[in-house]
């Protein structure tokens, strides 16, 4: 993939913070660790981290519309500028306290604009409805907010370069809590190489949110035998936020 075009690149990142609600940037990253390094092949320079707002914008849906409209113009990863049907911005409650962060959009997810909206969107509605919640609780997005060509794994520049969309939503929706869903948001997000079964059942920290990790519904299609300690997770989650599951009908 070509490097991005410097002035372009500037611009779109300039309009994302701005639509985000940052006024300053920091040069370099502070406590939290850096992502994946870049592939060999396509250096892409991670931009820096906007500093987390002390408020939120006051009109949070206002500043997300302008931010997707950025967004929808979006041709940093040329591939995928040129393959998508069109950009997979996010959804959900602009107040939530909970985002969910997954991978990327696939198939449904490009017909459709909206994340998690496949099979393995249904089980994570499943799983919502059993935490007692409803989606439009939830904030859910993804590291990427364009599909990868036969749903191969985001490239770290592709992480690296729509990093600034997904910080500005954090920004935008400052959740108290985020859950990542599979080893690629996982991963990406905190910037590190351990894996999911190591991260899962254990609490991390970005931008003021508490982070919690587990596995991706479209792995326990393929590993109903995961659904178990996916449920577990979500029992900590709710555990944490003072919550109980209700009693589902039997
Ligand atoms: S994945 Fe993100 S950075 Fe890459 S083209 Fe799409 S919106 Fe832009």
């Amino acid at each position: 993939m070509p490097p991005r075009q410097p002035r372009r690149a500037a611009v779109q990142t300039l309009e994302s913070w701005q639509a985000a609600g940052v006024s300053h940037i920091r040069p370099k990253r502070g406590t939290e660790k850096s992502a994946p390094p870049a592939a060999e092949s396509t250096p892409v320079a991670a931009p820096p981290l906007p500093v987390v707002a002390p408020a939120p914008p006051a009109d949070r849906q206002a500043a997300l519309c302008q931010l997707a409209e950025v967004v929808s113009r979006c041709t940093r990863c040329t591939e995928l500028a040129r393959t998508r049907k069109q950009t997979v911005f996010g959804v959900g409650n602009p107040h939530a306290k909970v985002m969910f962060i997954g991978e990327a959009p696939g198939a449904d997810e490009d017909k459709q604009g909206e994340p998690f909206v496949g099979r393995a969107g249904q089980l994570l509605n499943r799983i919502i409805v059993a935490c007692g919640w409803q989606r439009e609780e939830i904030y859910i997005c993804n590291i990427l907010r364009c599909r990868p060509p036969e749903n191969r794994t985001p490239l770290p520049d592709e992480a690296a370069n729509c990093r600034e969309y997904l910080d500005g939503q954090i920004n935008i929706i400052q959740p108290e809590y985020i859950v990542c869903w599979g080893s690629c948001a996982a991963q990406n997000l905190l910037g590190t190489t351990e894996s999911i079964g190591k991260m899962r059942q254990r609490w991390f920290t970005y931008a003021n949110a508490r982070v919690l990790c587990t596995y991706h519904p479209s792995y326990l299609l393929r590993n109903p035998d995961a659904k178990k300690p996916v449920w577990d997770d979500m029992l900590l989650l709710l555990k944490e936020m003072g919550l109980k599951p209700p009693k589902l009908a039997t």
